[in-house]
């Protein structure tokens, strides 16, 4: 099986062709939380010939992710994630590179972690991690896909920084929210494919990524809304 075949379809587009599809190959991705959006991140961007995946996720595999994070199987209850995850991608494309860190994104190691990608994307439930990935976009200059959801809820978010409105501009002050996050696996697989699509956009240069728009969807009523959104200028991303 050749290369040329196994992306032959998404070559046919105008706004890949063999040029995107070598920008693609050429490029890193790092993809934070190997969970419930990043199975959907991870897998697309795997598939598209995305070059460079770098996984990162400190978790092991439980029974309750298991109606979301199509990555794992029962066999695998209590190994790490980011292992398994590369196991799950490699087995469906080896012409790409998959590097694993299985460690929490924090405060001190956000900037090692993060370095040297061209974009990274944000898939982690935890308020606090994506404060440190978002610090860290900032300070590294790289353009950042953020995702969340909450139940039948979703919102995907695309942040560049220096010069859209970051997560923190809108959520100042959100607390960590306690206890378990309700999630529906039909609702990360939408949202965390928005954020794939938001990820090759931005890899390809093409025009339209969500800078400075957000994007809601509400399962329950079948409705997407899209919310401007804008730099405060008390914000720490403008410090
Ligand atoms: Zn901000």
């Amino acid at each position: 099986m050749s290369e040329e075949s196994r992306y032959s379809r998404q070559i046919l587009l105008p706004q890949i062709g063999e040029q995107g599809q070598k920008r693609l190959a050429e490029s890193t991705a790092a993809v934070i939380g190997c969970g419930g959006l990043g199975a959907p991140v991870l897998t697309s961007l795997a598939l598209a010939g995305v070059g460079k995946l770098r996984l990162i996720d400190h978790d092991r595999i439980g029974l309750s992710n298991l109606n979301r994070q199509f990555l794992y199987e029962e066999s695998e209850l209590d190994k790490e994630k980011c292992e398994r995850a590369a196991d799950f991608l490699r087995r469906r494309n080896s012409g790409i590179v998959l590097e694993t860190v299985c460690e929490r994104l924090t405060e001190e190691n956000a900037g090692r972690l993060l370095s040297g990608v061209d974009v990274i994307v944000d898939c982690v439930d935890r308020v606090e991690t994506r404060r440190h990935a978002g610090r860290a976009a900032r300070r590294l200059s790289v353009p950042l896909v953020e995702g969340g959801v909450h139940g039948f809820y979703g919102f995907v978010l695309s942040v560049l920084p220096g010069k859209s409105a970051c997560l923190e501009c809108v959520t100042a002050q959100e607390a960590e929210e306690r206890g378990p996050v309700p999630a529906v696996g039909a609702v990360a697989g939408v949202i965390g494919s928005l954020q794939a699509v938001e990820c090759m956009k931005i890899l390809l240069g093409l025009p339209h990524v969500l800078y400075g728009r957000m994007l809601q969807y509400d399962g329950l009523y079948g409705e997407f809304t899209e919310v401007p959104v804008h730099v405060r200028p008390d914000c720490i991303c403008q410090s």
